[in-house]
């Protein structure tokens, strides 16, 4: 199945996306990771996109296609994807149906990870990150065992500086504007899936997986609760 994850700041999308393809065996690629590789490969493209990352500029649509196209022709997307960060925007979320028209395949679902602005501005003034390997932790929802120490490698988890209130309303600001049109685009060709994330992660990945499941049986678009 190929997936894109949908939601505001905060709503886990990296979290679901990591558990989603544990279980199901297809790989998640969130768009940091997919730059910080193509960059590390050392090819002609990873040098144009480092180009525009150590200038502090975004990626242009063209450029993020290319780079996606060639990251979905490796092997372990045989089987499907489950894309977290891009589209953005409408105008990615069409040049994305086009170019795998193009390729023969096509982006199955959308799951939308649903939380209110409030909650995620909430998330985000709780949110602490791993020094070390990145792991996010929440200090409610998914706190770490000891404070202030990683689970996963024992590094130091810290508040990111943007992380705040303040930035967190601006980024919430840009998201309605440019990336909430993206969920009534999916909604449109039947391709949504709308989860309730406002609850324990455990439960949240429950309902994905429920949601996961009966799309594999029935291939109906819906609401999960
Ligand atoms: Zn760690």
């Amino acid at each position: 199945m190929r997936l894109v994850l949908l939601g505001l700041p905060g709503a886990g999308k990296g979290t679901q996306g990591g558990r989603i393809s544990e279980k199901q065996g297809i790989p998640h690629i969130s768009t940091g990771s997919m730059i910080r590789a193509v960059i590390a490969s050392g090819s002609k493209l990873g040098s144009v996109v480092d180009s525009y990352i150590s200038r502090g500029h975004l990626i242009p649509d063209d450029i993020a296609i290319v780079m996606l196209k060639e990251r979905l022709r490796m092997d372990d997307c045989s089987t499907g994807w489950i894309l977290d960060g891009f589209p953005r925007t409408v105008a990615q979320a069409k040049h994305l149906d086009a170019t795998l028209m193009q390729e023969g395949i096509k982006l199955d679902y959308a799951f939308d990870i649903r939380i209110s602005e409030e909650e995620a501005i909430r998330r985000i003034e709780q949110r602490r990150m791993c020094r070390e390997c990145g792991e996010a932790y929440h200090l409610l929802y998914y706190p770490p065992t000891q404070q202030k120490v990683c689970d996963k490698c024992s590094g130091e988890l810290y508040q990111r500086p943007d992380d705040n209130r303040q930035t967190a309303l601006q980024r919430l600001g840009v998201h309605m504007k440019q990336t909430h049109p993206v969920v009534h685009y999916y909604a449109q060709s039947g391709r949504l899936i709308s989860i309730n994330g406002e609850r324990e992660i455990e439960l949240v990945f429950a309902g994905v997986d429920i949601a996961f499941s009966l799309l594999l049986d029935t291939g109906c678009a819906g609401e999960v609760r």
